[in-house]
């Protein structure tokens, strides 16, 4: 069955302190349901204290990033066993950040997707063409390959993919519905191209500038199975709102 999520991606932002806040406004607002969840990516040094918070709610918890390895001399980085071992669900795998302050490529990119999936934690593959490519008509060729590389020697549908031009992060300038609808059934092909049938069960997010007046238009585009919101959901009242229209 395919899932509708809303995921907050807080980046490089919340003491621990600020976080326990959050998760003290969260509670209560968010019942559980098969169909819709809700999911809240903080800061490393944050995660353990939110997970251990969100235990007994219907709220997931995901990692902004992760080393492909399980350990060794990677002096700075993160394994998959440290964020198994504190209740990680999901991990942002690829986000436009890492693609283009810390230069990750898709052959990185991919090793981390295949790790993850060995250490069954959900991959988030995050996607998306720059404004020059977008102005070059470069945006399927760019979506084609961080699909085909991303997911190279992939045979499991428990991924993610969230589509986030990267034009629209952090500008306030959301995809508008027409835009969003055009690469998410690109996406949603070339996923059955490559899994077939078992495509269908995997969701594909948008993300970019999602706001509370922006996200009724975009969420009801098919093939929109939810959102990856950043500076939105650093407010706890505003993602809760972001959640109900979901
Ligand atoms: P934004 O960020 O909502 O602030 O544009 C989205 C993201 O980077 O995931």
């Amino acid at each position: 069955m395919k899932k509708y999520f809303l995921f907050g991606n807080w980046k490089m932002h919340k003491t621990i302190k600020e976080t326990l806040e959050y998760a003290d406004c969260l509670k209560g607002y968010v019942e559980y349901n098969e169909k819709f969840e809700i999911g809240v990516f903080p800061p490393f040094t944050a995660l353990e204290s939110f997970a251990k918070t969100v235990r007994s709610m219907p709220i997931t918890v995901g990692a902004q990033n992760m080393h492909y390895e399980e350990k060794g001399a990677f002096t700075g980085e993160i394994s998959p066993l440290m964020l198994k071992e504190i209740g990680v669900k999901y991990v942002l795998i690829g986000h436009s950040e890492r693609r283009h302050i810390f230069k990750e490529d898709n052959g990185l990119i991919n090793k981390k997707v295949l790790s993850a999936i060995n250490h069954e934690l959900v991959p988030v593959l995050c996607i998306g063409e720059t404004l020059e490519e977008r102005k070059s008509n470069k945006t399927e060729s760019v979506i084609k390959e961080q699909i085909e590389q991303g997911l190279n020697g992939v045979n499991s549908n428990n991924f993610i993919i969230a589509y986030e031009p990267v034009w629209a992060i952090g500008t306030g300038v959301n995809a508008t519905p027409e835009q969003a609808r055009e690469v998410h059934k690109f996406i949603r092909e070339l996923l059955f191209h490559k899994f077939g049938e078992s495509s269908n069960d995997i969701s594909i997010l948008y993300g970019g500038s999602i706001k509370v007046d922006n996200f009724g238009s975009l969420a009801e585009v098919e093939n929109i199975d939810g959102g990856l919101v950043g500076g939105a959901s650093l407010d706890c009242s505003t993602f809760i709102e972001l959640y109900e229209i979901l």
